[in-house]
């Protein structure tokens, strides 16, 4: 059966379908304590929202598996108002909505999110509709069609923001989006359901999901065996697929004779600019040298000033709150002077989130001749955000003056991703920062284990975890000092 949860993980990657159905289940990873925690907060958050639903429904959830379809239809047919928990199914398609509400046009499924349900949303811009959530509602309205129960391809959302977000199926997810949300389900479909068969073939690939997939290890050995194009920073499975049959390995792609696919700004790889393949080149060949050392390609200057701060937060994305803005500060270029100053929400609360942010906004101004060093926009956009909800601290307007000062420098975007080749397959500050010595003190640093840090330290109050993940912040702000003299220390040879 083609069920939806495998049309979420298709949408992640589609190999994923395959080791799922295939795998050898041996080799799978345990599942993390972050994706456990991920599980239990969205049970939780669908247990409280239909707990304070307030309206009439029926609860299929907890009926028996072997019944639940049956009720479904019978419930369905009696024009039950809103389903619960259903099952429903049609020839190897197989569905459960979290909700099925009547209307004038049959009935429309639902799903209860404990994430946003839109994507790319601001203040500024309206998100459009997730490709995972749009996959599974699509399955869900199409054996609805099938079964002769609806009439439309309406669905919707019930996010964590209390809203219902609605999901024409017909329509685009967004301008620049070629097909409707319909025709992706439809192309999903299709290849789900060859892999299914053993009649679409995949292959794992060095991605962003690959963090938190139990195939982790397994894959990862995989793409090293076949010295995959995914290797390549930014290289990923779409643009991997454009490649021709004779570039499929890093090793390939090193010893190509680039120019000969580049015409002007293009090139004959589909999705791939001039510069771009340029620049996938270049990271192709440092991988493949011996005692590969970084370099630049163009000019950058790193000034010192008497005090330079290393800064970076830690949030909790389950609970929406960013509870601590760490510093390192050092001295006049002296490691000895370092020091590691904290602002912390001690409690969940939004007091607590705003006298941190407040103490940190503070302390930036009172260095006002330092510069300031952070890695990706993830800090400048916290503080927008924060900046917006708490604008007695500072405004929004602030936050965006006091980061395009010159003496704050996103080391990753300002120079390490637009202005040097690395020979590490990612440009993250762990594998940077591990690639020129430096260790974290913890076992497992990794952002997705500092959620799960915070979420026992709130239920338990154990200091021990406390100190865990001030110590975690602490290594990664000193690992971005670190290659920050790195940087400098490459750029004087
Ligand atoms: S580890 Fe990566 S490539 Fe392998 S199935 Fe998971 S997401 Fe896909």
């Amino acid at each position: 059966m083609i069920t939806a949860s495998m049309l979420y993980s298709f949408s992640c990657c589609p190999h994923r379908v395959t080791l799922d159905l295939f795998g050898d289940p041996t080799v799978r990873d345990p599942i993390s304590p972050f994706v456990q925690l991920f599980w239990e907060r969205g049970h939780a958050f669908e247990v409280d929202t239909i707990k304070n639903l307030g309206v009439p429904f029926l609860n299929l959830r907890d009926v028996p598996l072997a019944e639940r379809e049956e009720l479904t239809s019978r419930a369905m047919v009696q024009g039950e108002e809103l389903i619960y928990g259903g099952r429903i199914s049609h020839s190897n398609l197989l569905g459960e909505p979290d909700l099925l509400r009547k209307t004038d046009d049959g009935y429309i499924p639902g799903d209860i999110k404990s994430g946003a349900g839109l994507e790319g949303t601001s203040e500024e811009v309206t998100g459009k509709p997730k490709k995972q959530y749009a996959l599974q509602l699509a399955l869900y309205s199409d054996i609805l069609q099938r079964k002769g129960s609806a009439l439309t391809r309406d669905s919707f959302i019930w996010d964590i923001h209390g809203q219902e977000v609605v999901y024409n199926l017909s329509e685009r997810r967004g301008p620049r989006t070629p097909h409707t949300m319909w025709e992706e389900y439809e192309d999903a479909l299709e290849t789900v359901t060859g892999i299914s068969k053993k009649a679409v073939e995949t292959q794992p690939g060095l991605i962003g999901e690959c963090k938190l997939c139990p195939w982790q290890s397994h894959c990862r050995r995989e793409i090293l065996r076949a010295d995959d194009l995914t290797l390549i920073t930014s290289l990923g499975l779409s643009k991997r697929s454009g490649f021709p049959p004779e570039i499929r390995t890093v090793q390939a792609l090193a010893d190509a004779d680039i120019e000969t696919y580049i015409q002007g700004k293009k090139t004959a790889i589909p999705g791939i600019g001039a510069n771009t393949l340029r620049t996938f080149h270049a990271r192709a060949v440092l991988q493949k040298m011996p005692n590969a050392i970084p370099y630049f390609t163009d000019p950058v200057d790193l000034p010192r000033s008497p005090i330079e701060l290393f800064f970076d937060i830690e949030t909790d994305p389950f609970r929406d709150l960013c509870y601590l803005h760490g510093f390192v500060k050092r001295e006049h270029g002296n490691n000895d002077s370092e020091e590691f100053i904290a602002f912390t929400a001690d409690e969940t609360t939004p007091e607590q989130e705003k006298a941190a942010f407040a103490q940190a906004w503070e302390f930036v101004q009172e260095y006002s001749d330092a510069f300031v060093y952070y890695y990706s926009h993830y800090e400048r956009t916290t503080w927008k955000k924060l900046a917006r909800r708490y604008p007695d601290v500072a405004s929004e307007d602030d936050v965006i003056a006091l980061y395009e000062q010159p003496r704050f420098v996103d080391l990753y975007n300002d120079v390490v991703r637009s202005k040097m080749i690395w020979p590490t397959h990612s440009l993250s500050i762990k594998p940077l920062a591990k690639s020129i010595g430096f260790q974290w003190r913890d076992t497992d640093p990794s952002g997705a284990a500092s959620v799960q840090w915070f979420n026992d330290w709130v239920e338990s109050g154990n200091v021990t975890i406390w100190n865990r993940i001030l110590q975690y912040n602490e290594d990664d702000c000193r690992a971005m000092r670190i290659l920050a003299d790195e940087l400098r220390r490459l750029e004087s040879s």
